[in-house]
Order: C-alpha cells, then structure tokens, then sequence
C-alpha cells in the first residue's frame, strides 16, 4: 500500500537515497530542501527545520498536496567538530537545534495525523557515535544519542496509537559529510569497522523503507546500526 513519506534533508547524501527508495516502491514522497529547489523527480518543500514555523508550514504544504505524513524520516543533520575544551556554547546548541530540536519538531508535528489515522512509522536517523562517542563531535554525539529518547518515549506514549518509532545508526556512509574527512582519519576509521569499508548511502535506505513496511510493524524503540559492525556491543 503507498505511503506519505516525509524525509527531512532529502534533497543529498543518505536523505536522497531514502526518498528515492521509497518513490522505487512506489510511496507518495517528498523531501525538505533548503535551498531553491529540490531534487528532480520528487516533491520538494522548502524548510529549515530549525524554524518551528518552517517546519509547521512545510506539512501543511505535504499534507495538501500529497496527504497526511504516514512515515516521517528525521534525517536532516550536521556537524561541527572540535574538542570540548574549545567547543563554544554555540557550536554546541547550534548542532543540538538541528539534530535533536528539529527532529522533535518534526516528529511533534506528524504525530497528531498519526495518532488520528491509528498509523505512523517515525525513522530516526542518528550515529554509530551516539552511543559510541567520538573525540571532537561531544555536541554530534549529544544530539543522536538524544534521539534515542526521543524514539523510545514516543514508543511507550503513541505505540498504543500503532505508531512506531525507532532509530537507525548508521556507521560511516560515503555522503558530503565524511567526504571533508581528511585521507588518513578516513583511513584510520576504515580499520576500525569489521567490514573494512565506507558504505553507500543505498545500504541505509534499504534498512529504513524495511522499518517502514508491514513486515516491521512489531518494531519499535529499536536501535538499528548500520556501521559494518563498527558499534557492535553498545
Ligand atoms: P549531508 O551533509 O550529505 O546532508 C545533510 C542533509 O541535512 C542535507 O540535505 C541538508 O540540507 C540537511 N540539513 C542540514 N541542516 C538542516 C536544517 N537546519 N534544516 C533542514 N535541512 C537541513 O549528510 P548525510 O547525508 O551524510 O547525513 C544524513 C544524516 O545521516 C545526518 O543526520 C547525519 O548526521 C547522519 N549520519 C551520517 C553519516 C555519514 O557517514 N555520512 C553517519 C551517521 C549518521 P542542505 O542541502 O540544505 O544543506
């Protein structure tokens, strides 16, 4: 059956190949741009999702345009790394806002539809380094383990309501976001993962469609990695 799929940051890198995937099997699909215009081939709306009024005003445009937000992937993200000896306050809320507020804007916002329409599946997409931790991301990390919570609370509030939540993990995946990596930290990343490779943003996206389908309806407050077994353990 086709779905209403949200995916924040869809318009690049691991956002992009999720919402492909999701148009592949046939899902109504659109994708939060910030700047002029989205990708070819799919609905674009535009929003910075640290703007709650954005946020609010881009499902109402998908709403009425494509109908209710079904499945709602959390994905828009960034990073601003350096130690926490010299980690401003602001580095530290600006990546928090994006990460983690703007997740749970977007979440609060699909779950009323979802609630109303006894549907909804809600992708988290967090970071090996959540929970594993990483030198120089303390605010990355802060914000994907934070969306742990996140997914876990809406779990026991909504999971009555059949809305899922849950989280993927993902390891290292060759997007813009490691591509400013310099050689040898690629490299030295590269041997810490058991299946000594990057992967493809692809190899994300296929986990998050599955979470989404009716085969993975009894999933919920789950923390999935897709790191190669970099995280195993945590
Ligand atoms: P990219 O840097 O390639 O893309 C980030 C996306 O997030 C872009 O679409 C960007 O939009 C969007 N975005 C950033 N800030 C905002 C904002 N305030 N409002 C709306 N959209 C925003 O990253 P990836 O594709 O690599 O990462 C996607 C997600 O996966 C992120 O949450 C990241 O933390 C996570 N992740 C990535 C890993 C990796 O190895 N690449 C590993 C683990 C997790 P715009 O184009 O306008 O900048």
């Amino acid at each position: 059956m086709a779905r209403t799929v949200l995916v924040t940051g869809g318009n690049r890198g691991i956002g992009l190949a999720i919402a492909q995937a999701f148009a592949k099997q046939g899902d109504r699909v659109a994708v939060t741009h910030r700047g002029e215009s989205g990708p070819p081939d799919l609905f674009g709306v535009r929003c910075d999702i640290t703007d709650p009024a954005a946020v609010d005003s881009a499902f109402s445009t998908v709403e009425a345009e494509l109908g209710p937000v079904e499945v709602l992937v959390a994905n828009a993200g960034i990073t601003d790394d350096t130690l926490l000896m010299r980690m401003s306050d602001e580095q530290f809320t600006n990546v928090l806002d994006t990460n983690l507020t703007g997740a749970f804007r977007c979440a609060k916002r699909a779950a009323t539809k979802m609630v109303r329409a006894r549907w909804g599946r809600m992708i988290f997409i967090s970071s090996v380094v959540g929970l594993y931790g990483s030198p120089g991301q303390v605010n990355y990390a802060a914000s994907k383990a934070g969306l742990v919570g996140v997914a876990r609370s809406i779990t026991r509030e909504l999971g009555s309501r059949n809305v899922t939540a849950n989280v993927v993990a993902p390891g290292f995946i060759d997007t813009d976001m490691t591509a400013v990596l310099p050689d040898d930290r690629k490299e030295q990343y590269r041997k810490s993962i058991p299946l000594g490779r990057f992967a493809s943003p692809d190899e994300v996206a296929g986990v998050v469609t599955w979470l989404a389908g009716d085969s993975a309806g009894y999933i919920s407050g789950a923390v999935i990695p897709v790191d190669g077994g970099m995280g195993m353990g945590h």
